[in-house]
């Protein structure tokens, strides 16, 4: 087989393999609509990429034809999410299902990075070995965390919430324990993979994963892969003005849309309504010492409290306004908002909404769909095993692995 010859045939195996793995199951005619190709082409690399294990087929119920899908148990991956204050640890098959997994706790404030990723190896090695699956059949370790990551290079750059990462080699330290590929990026990129495959995204190609939580940032899904920017910092939207507002933000700017809208800040307008009695719900909740959270006024706003309701939709406003900004200059089918704040309720997703129509143009919202969240707290876990098999499943990698097989 000379060159040019190898070229084509690891494209083509690697482009019907991307259509089995969006779209599968699929039968052999299918892919001979969607790729224009001669059924006996489709044919010959089909029974390759069965031959080497990257899909098989499997029998519809009542059918004697046969489709094809992902052979999902032909390895693992394990997909790993710190946040703030939790390190889950999952183990998932090649479709990005997760098996099994270990939810902990974690403290990214006092603990360090050896700590943290030493906890990191043992749980992958309990899962591995309770499931007794062989270190062979590990194709790779995903990693999400709260904080600005350089893809390339796997680190985080400037996290800042999590002293002692800043330029920590997170990638290269898990892969000297394990023999395969490691890949870090930020929790909002690898939430908005999930959303893409499992979630309220799946089957869209220009959405944007809006994440707001403590932190507010977004994912952008460009023709189905991630945007990431020159440096990775695209998305990073907590941090833009919002103009007229100077509460100071711990970037060390005034007015950041996460410092007037996020977790942290709705908490601290929820416990001034608490302390000088604005709001009766949250005066209550003070009185009986509990903790004064954004999570509350959510349960505020169900329970009829008005001062709940108003703070929740200003928030909302606020995300909403920046998001308009966004929609005008990137045109998304989708919005998907995510993070604990979603929780809050229809009305802070209706506040979102309003803003974002009210603000942008009316050809960029004719189709616009802004829809909540729904995987959960399994969002950081399964993204992170799809940022493992989106790399090494890329139509390149998967072009290699035929070429290296005789014909
Ligand atoms: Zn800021």
């Amino acid at each position: 087989m000379d060159q040019s010859e190898g070229a084509g045939l690891s494209t083509t195996a690697g482009s019907i393999f991307k259509i089995i793995r969006d779209q599968g199951p699929l039968f052999p005619t299918d892919i001979v609509r969607k790729t224009g190709l001669a059924k006996s082409t489709v044919s010959v690399y089909v029974d390759r990429l069965i031959a080497v294990g990257l899909i098989r087929e499997e029998a519809k119920p009542g059918g004697k034809r046969r489709m094809l899908k992902v052979a999902e148990s032909a390895g693992y991956v394990i997909g790993v999410d710190l946040g703030q204050t939790h390190l889950n640890v999952g183990l998932c098959d090649l479709e990005g299902e997760i098996l099994d997994s270990v939810f902990g706790e974690a403290d990214l404030l006092h603990e360090t990075p050896e700590a943290i990723l030493s906890r990191v190896i043992e749980a992958a090695r309990n899962l591995s070995s309770r499931n007794a699956f062989e270190a062979s059949a590990l194709f790779g370790i995903g990693f999400g965390l709260p904080g600005p990551v350089d893809y390339v290079h796997g680190v985080p750059v400037s996290p800042p919430v999590m002293p002692g990462w800043d330029r920590f080699p997170v990638a290269s330290y898990l892969a000297r324990e394990f023999t395969c590929p490691v890949f870090v990026d930020n929790d909002v990129n690898v939430m908005a993979l999930a959303e893409r495959d499992k979630g309220a995204a799946a089957g869209e190609r220009d959405f944007l994963f809006v994440k707001a939580g403590t932190g507010i940032g977004a994912g952008i899904v460009v023709d189905g892969r991630i945007y990431r920017g020159a440096k990775g910092a695209a998305g990073d939207i907590g941090h833009i003005s919002v103009g007229d507002d100077e509460t100071l933000c711990h970037c060390g700017n005034r007015g950041c849309l996460e410092a007037i809208a996020g977790g942290r800040a709705l908490a601290s307008l929820a416990r001034r309504s608490a302390e000088s009695g604005a709001s009766r719900f949250l005066a209550a909740r003070l009185a009986e010492k509990e903790e004064i959270t954004a999570e509350l006024l959510g349960r505020g706003a169900a329970m009829g409290d008005e001062e709940s309701l108003r703070l929740l939709i200003a928030a909302g406003k606020r995300l909403g306004d920046v998001l308009a900004k966004l929609v005008n200059f990137f045109n998304p089918s989708l919005i998907v908002v995510g993070g604990g704040l979603s929780n809050l309720g229809e009305r802070y997703i209706a506040s979102i909404r309003e803003s974002i129509y009210r603000r942008s143009t009316p050809l960029a919202t004719s189709d616009l769909v802004i829809k909540r969240s729904t995987l959960g707290d399994r969002a950081g876990v399964t993204g992170a095993a799809i940022l493992v098999l989106d790399e090494i499943f890329s139509q390149k990698n998967v072009g290699s692995l035929m070429r290296n097989i005789p014909s």
